[in-house]
């Protein structure tokens, strides 16, 4: 069975005026598409053909590593934006932030650094890594499942992500990510997987 686009959790102009319908367009519509059109033609006559996503990711590498892990970061990513987010979060995922870091300050302080930092394509994550709350950052298509860590929440720094609207500022792309879009609701629920 061919792998699907899956829709977006909101509509393509809901996360504006910080992330554009522009944008959505290109990097849903095109890149997240491509990376699926991609997969179902590498994996097509292979033993990947009836395998789930995740056993796609964890047992393979280079191209097909790459698209299947991409379509997977990007579903991911969606989920982890919503309008009328950002901001601290409350609950179980305030009480675990402040458990591992200290604060939401320090929390934010991290994850943007983590975002800044990696150095050209990839992602900024906080994972759950077995013994609480973590940062992590990957290259291109790499992600948390392949080094035992649980993904809870992410930003993509490829450039794809914030060219359209913030230009060459990814900064200013992550500080709307933190100020407005994070689902914090997203994070508890994975949390709670
Ligand atoms: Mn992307």
């Amino acid at each position: 069975m061919a792998f699907e686009l899956p829709p977006l959790p909101y509509a393509k102009d809901a996360l504006a005026p910080h992330i554009s319908e522009e944008t959505l367009e290109y990097h849903y519509g095109k890149h997240h598409q491509t990376y699926v059109t991609n997969l179902n033609k590498m994996v097509e006559g292979t033993d990947f053909e009836n395998s789930s996503l995740e056993e796609v990711i964890m047992g393979s590498e280079a191209a097909v590593f790459n698209n299947s892990a991409q379509v997977w970061n990007h579903t991911f990513y969606w989920s982890c934006m919503a309008p009328d987010g950002g901001g601290a979060p409350t609950g179980e995922v305030a009480e675990a932030i402040n458990s591992a870091f200290g604060s939401y300050d320090t929390f934010v302080e991290k994850f943007k650094e983590a975002a800044t930092t990696q150095f050209g394509s990839g992602w900024a994550w906080l994972v759950d890594a077995g013994s609480g709350l973590e940062i992590m950052k990957t290259a291109n298509a790499d992600l948390p499942m392949k080094h035992n860590a649980k993904a809870l929440l992410t930003i993509d720094v490829w450039e794809h992500a914030y060219y359209i609207d913030f230009r060459n500022a990814r900064p200013n792309y992550i500080s709307t990510f933190v100020d407005s879009l994070i689902n914090w609701d997203f994070v508890a629920a994975n949390m709670a997987a």
